[in-house]
């Protein structure tokens, strides 16, 4: 069965995209650890980080550095945190979250955001993506 990150990816799940290139889609999470958490993660559907081939992980990180850095430059935050657990969605992705404590990176602490301000959000990072195209 599709994955449901798969299913956000073909547009069958609505989601907060945030960027997408020929292999690789990001969105905001839909339960952040810290406004601005973003999840890259590959077209293909792939379980875990170490099932991916050596272009796809470098292409996957790229990828990510990318939209880490619109972030840092979207959302205050003293930097963006990257980590990949995978153990509710087993389809390869990329946490981005933007860090102003370490309490933002341990999964315990969430923020709650109305669909007004996710999209708002997502639209200012898709700006500041559009300064340095993918
Ligand atoms: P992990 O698999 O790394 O433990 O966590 C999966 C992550 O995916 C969680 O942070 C969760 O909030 C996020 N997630 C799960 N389902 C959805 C969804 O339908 N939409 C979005 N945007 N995020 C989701």
């Amino acid at each position: 069965m599709a994955s449901i990150f798969t299913k956000i990816i073909k547009g069958e799940i609505p989601s907060y995209k945030i960027a997408e290139t020929e292999k690789f889609f990001a969105f905001l999470d839909i339960n952040p650890n810290a406004k601005g958490h973003t999840l890259c993660v590959p077209k293909r559907e792939v379980d875990k980080i170490t099932d991916l081939d050596r272009d796809s992980y470098l292409g996957l990180m790229d990828f990510a550095i990318k939209i880490g850095r619109a972030l840092e430059a979207t959302v205050r935050c003293k930097r963006v945190g990257m980590t990949v657990i995978g153990l509710e969605v087993p389809h390869v992705h990329v946490h981005l979250i933007p860090l102003n404590e370490m309490k933002e990176a341990t999964f315990q602490h969430k923020v709650r955001l109305s669909p007004a301000e996710f999209e708002a959000l997502a639209d200012k990072i898709r700006a500041e993506l559009k300064k340095n195209p993918l």
